[in-house]
């Protein structure tokens, strides 16, 4: 289960203190330093850390906890808050254009969720607004991205816009935008290019599309297994695009978690969705507060 050690080790160290009457400085101490390893082995980024417990000291100065009755308590509350806060505090939805179709614009590595996040995406709009979205498969790189697609769409009764592998990409959403307006949808989802590793030539196509399009949102797709790894891919494309939000998917498996915690301060862009499973119906609004009660468990 996702963030199980974190879980566990977290409340290792609050326990210390909430089985004190009092606090010293030096339970605090003891306490900030188990925190810290722990979030540092769930491979939440080193200057994250680092911000995050200053501001747990800074907090718990002015809470004036140290030898204070409550004092455990305030702190499990302080150190609740700072997670929560870390993670961006409230939940921020997609965003909407005044005329339609509001155009959502997929990012991230191959592998990472995109084209399954596209899918679940369209179809929670389709259930919960009764939109009308329009699906672009303009990953024409991935072997079997545009045919995992149309599968999606078919099944989900979602239309999928494709012009096969040998177009480019750029005019693909050309001609799919031109679509989308002509039947009127509401909604248009552009499932874009992964590679491997970030390069120049992924990142230009990017970039190009993003220009051809206008995108409402450029949403980065990240798969939490990544841990460390993660906080630096989601660096990179939020210095070559203009992301509005991140999705983290993978959420349900044995991920340490710490990209949950990282991402936000590191791109400065909100998580607004998690994926939790493979099927449409697992992905999820992002609530901070609500995923730093299950960190704390
Ligand atoms: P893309 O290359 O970025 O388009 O990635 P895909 O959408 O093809 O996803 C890669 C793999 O990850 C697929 O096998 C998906 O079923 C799986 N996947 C995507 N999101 C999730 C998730 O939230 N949880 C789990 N367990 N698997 C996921």
């Amino acid at each position: 289960m996702a963030f199980e050690n974190l879980t566990e080790r977290l409340s290792k160290a609050l326990k210390n203190l909430t089985g004190k009457g009092k606090i010293g400085e030096e339970d605090l101490q003891a306490s900030l330093k188990e925190i810290r390893l722990a979030l540092l082995e769930a491979d939440v980024s080193y200057p994250t850390v680092k911000k995050f417990i200053a501001a747990i000291k800074e907090k718990a100065k002015g809470a004036e906890i140290l030898d204070g009755l409550n004092a455990p308590q305030q702190v499990v509350k302080i150190v609740n808050d700072e997670l929560t806060a870390l993670m961006g505090d409230e939940a921020v939805p997609l965003n909407q254009s005044e005329k339609i179709p509001t155009v959502v614009m997929m990012a991230g590595l191959q592998g990472a969720g995109k084209t399954t996040t596209v899918a679940k995406l369209a179809y929670k709009l389709k259930k919960e607004k009764q939109a009308r979205p329009l699906l672009i498969a303009a990953d024409v790189y991935r072997p079997a991205a545009i045919d995992q697609l149309e599968v999606l769409g078919k099944d989900l009764e979602i239309p999928v816009f494709s012009e096969g592998t040998d177009v480019d990409p750029r005019e693909i959403v050309r001609h799919g935008l031109a679509q989308a307006k002509e039947n009127k949808n509401d909604y248009v989802f552009i499932d874009t290019a992964g590679r491997l590793q970030i390069d120049e030539t992924l990142m230009t196509e990017l970039k190009d599309i993003a220009q051809i399009a206008s995108p409402d949102e450029i949403l980065l797709t990240v798969d939490a297994m990544t841990g460390q790894n993660a906080t630096e891919t989601a660096e990179s494309f939020a210095n070559a695009l203009d992301l509005t939000g991140v999705v983290l998917t993978k959420l349900d498996g044995d991920t340490r978690g710490g990209a949950a915690l990282s991402i936000r301060d590191v791109t400065g862009k909100p998580i607004k969705f998690v994926g939790q499973g493979e099927k449409p119906t697992d992905l999820d609004v992002f609530y901070p507060d609500r995923m730093a009660s299950r960190i704390l468990g």
